[in-house]
């Protein structure tokens, strides 16, 4: 037996998900480039799919630039919204992000200061929330000197979700762009990017039951990103490169699945079952601190401390009794760091290094989490007596 609980990490590609990728790789394996009848069918693939994803993130096709993933995505929105906008305005030269961002964008923002960018940080509440006060202040201070503030939607170490609409709302009163990463957000919640404050999104379709390698950047029709990838008209000149259409093909298909699933109304159904694995662990093992768990969070993902625990050990015993979760802490260089994440939220060191994220999948069903429940009973026990 095995279960999984590591669904923020990715997730297992849906049955039609692989139909889709096989038949385009058989069938549909022309360059989408080409104007003959192999290229038409390799376009079309890639334009159904752009429809399917604008379908679910509630936008236009036209705004829809597909990527190799999250990371490309949130490079580009990052990277080339500063540029673009230093470009059309020199003196936007601040670029902020909040401190509990993905690597992705952490790394983004290092890469406009080498290209002379001043980087600000946004500081977060003890939940990771964005402290809206400190944002409007700053904005105040220096809005007319800032190119662009990127805050993820939903935190994928503590499932944290952010109040996207006010921060998008004071970004707009300043002129400043505003990127968010939705990468753990897009397809397990509602998305209805046209009403939003919001000029960049980005998303990664493993994160969401579709194939990884396939990822889209939402560009608000009117802003502009200076492209990264350089050499090929693709994607409206904003992405060059043949398109991986085989990847895209199931990313068009993985949305139609979340735009159904969350159809249902299943999300109140999925939070309960997240609910009670913590009570159920709260109630065999007594102390453990939920991180976020007063404030919004996703669905699907539990962070918890549990105090006399050290996770990476956790995370491979777990692992030898069929658990498959992940720790709260890194490793970098050979040594164990505790989650930047858990400590910009003001956690101790220790307690950070004591804390697993359990994150579970629309196709989690209540054995699983008891089964769950007493495996991660039975050796966080055993940890916490020796
Ligand atoms: N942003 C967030 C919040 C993520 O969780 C991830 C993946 O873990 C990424 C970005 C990167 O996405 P990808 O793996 O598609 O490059």
């Amino acid at each position: 037996m095995s279960i999984n609980l590591d669904n923020n990490a990715t997730t297992r590609p849906a049955p039609e998900v692989i139909a889709a990728i096989t038949e385009c790789l058989e069938s549909d394996w022309g360059n989408p480039s080409s104007a003959h009848r192999r290229g038409i069918g390799a376009r079309r693939r890639v334009e159904l799919a752009r429809d399917s994803v604008s379908a679910l993130l509630g936008c236009e096709p036209s705004e829809v630039i597909f990527t190799s993933g999250g990371t490309e995505a949130g490079n580009l929105a990052v990277v080339g919204g500063f540029e673009q906008a230093r470009s059309m305005n020199a003196r936007r030269t601040i670029v902020a992000a909040a401190a509990t961002e993905h690597p992705a964008i952490r790394d983004s923002i290092a890469e406009c200061a080498r290209l002379g960018a001043e980087p600000r940080q946004l500081a977060v509440d003890r939940n990771g929330l964005v402290d809206l006060d400190a944002l409007e202040h700053f904005l105040k201070a220096e809005g007319d000197r800032c190119a662009l503030i990127s805050v993820m939607w939903a935190n994928n170490e503590t499932g944290v979700i952010q109040p996207i609409e006010r921060i998008g709302a004071l970004c707009r009163d300043a002129g400043v762009l505003l990127h968010t990463d939705a990468v753990q957000w897009v397809g397990r919640m509602p998305c209805a990017f046209a009403t939003l404050p919001i000029d960049l999104l980005s998303c990664s379709a493993h994160k969401f039951h579709g194939p990884k390698g396939a990822g889209a950047l939402v560009i608000r029709r009117g802003v502009r990103v200076t492209p990264r990838s350089l050499g090929g008209s693709q994607e409206r000149e904003r992405r060059g490169g043949t398109e991986n259409v085989p990847a895209i093909a199931g990313m068009g298909v993985a949305c139609e699945l979340a735009r159904t699933w969350l159809k249902l109304d299943a999300i109140e159904q999925m939070a309960a079952l997240r609910d009670s694995l913590e009570q159920g662990l709260e109630e065999a093992l007594g102390h453990m601190v939920v991180h976020g768990r007063d404030v919004p969070r996703l669905w699907n993902t539990s962070n918890i401390a549990f105090p006399g625990t050290e996770s990476q050990l956790m995370v491979v015993v777990l692992s030898e009794r069929g658990l498959a979760v992940s720790g709260g802490a890194a490793c970098a260089s050979g040594s164990i760091q505790p989650s930047g994440v858990l400590l910009a939220m003001g956690l101790d060191p220790e307690l950070a290094g004591s804390s697993l994220r359990l994150s579970l999948n629309r196709s989690s069903t209540p054995e699983m989490i008891q089964s769950a429940t007493e495996i991660l009973t039975s050796a966080l026990r055993a940890a916490q007596e020796t």
